[in-house]
């Protein structure tokens, strides 16, 4: 089984409704071994899902405050949730969990791919040409190469791209175009970092009914040698283990006998045997 725990968790200093330290009691609460922080680290836009400066030099200091009182609990650690377009500096953290959320349509705008839909359509219309299978390949063309070069911990969430797609269409994920441009990515993205998250978040906050990455994805990730961690994108204390048993269910059917968890000592990462 794989021990209860989960890296990618948010709290008031970015999106999150609910305090580091109320995530900390319900993670005890339901048992977990380790917990790690993974607020949406420094940008210069869309400022209200993003730690402020101030905001993150606060941060910091609460974590590693509750890593210190909670010691002997639970293993907590502090790390961030990093996009491309973000300006936070790496030294600070135990760990960085890299994703891409947006996606550029043209001269100066972007546009978050779990966004507005209206947003991603006229994004499309407009700086795709109505293509949404290149707005696809855009995306994952930025997330491989992010990922390559800045060899982050942990991957975040592959393809939530697909968010909105179930009721959008916007592009066909079984086409062969959005298949070559999700394997390109993570081909070019196992050269930077071979730890991928399965992300449950949109299982709680959004109603999907399977977590990230789909399972044929995540079976090309385990053919090119890669690895996965268990992860809930957790932004309120009573969701911190919502999707799990989908998100243990998918690691199984992609064949994996084992998974990370944040390591419960001084190691990041330890491996939990799927019995
Ligand atoms: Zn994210
Ligand atoms: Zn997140």
């Amino acid at each position: 089984m794989i021990h209860l725990s989960s890296p990618h968790v948010h709290t008031p200093y970015c999106d999150g409704q609910s305090t580091a330290e109320e995530m900390v009691r319900s993670a005890l609460r339901l048992g977990f071994v380790s917990l790690g922080f993974s607020s949406h680290a420094r940008q210069d836009f869309d400022l209200k899902y993003a730690l402020s400066e101030e905001g993150e030099r606060a941060y910091i200091r609460e974590i590693r405050g509750l890593q210190t009182q909670y010691r002997g609990r639970i293993r907590l650690w502090l790390g961030m949730e990093r996009d491309f377009l973000s300006l936070s500096q790496r030294g600070p953290y135990d760990y960085v969990l890299a994703s891409v959320h947006y996606v550029t349509c043209g001269a100066g705008t972007r546009v978050a791919v779990d966004g507005p839909p209206q947003l991603i359509q006229s994004c499309i219309r407009e700086g795709f040409e109505g293509d949404g299978l290149a707005f696809a390949e855009a995306y994952y063309k930025t997330l491989g190469g992010y990922i390559r070069d800045y060899r982050p911990d942990i991957i975040g969430h592959l393809d939530l791209l697909v968010k909105h797609n179930a009721q959008h269409s916007f592009f066909d994920t079984s086409h062969p175009r959005y298949i070559a441009a999700a394997r390109g990515a993570m081909a070019q993205a196992i050269q930077g970092c071979s730890l991928m998250e399965v992300n449950t978040g949109a299982i709680a906050r959004a109603g999907a009914l399977a977590p990230y990455p789909a399972l044929p994805l995540l079976r090309y990730w385990k053919s090119l040698g890669g690895q996965v961690i268990l992860a809930s994108d957790c932004h309120h204390a009573s969701q911190l283990d919502a999707g799990y048993e989908q998100g243990e269910a998918l690691i199984r059917a992609a064949g994996y006998q084992k998974a990370a968890i944040l390591g419960r000592h001084e190691e990041l990462f330890e491996w939990c045997e799927l019995a």
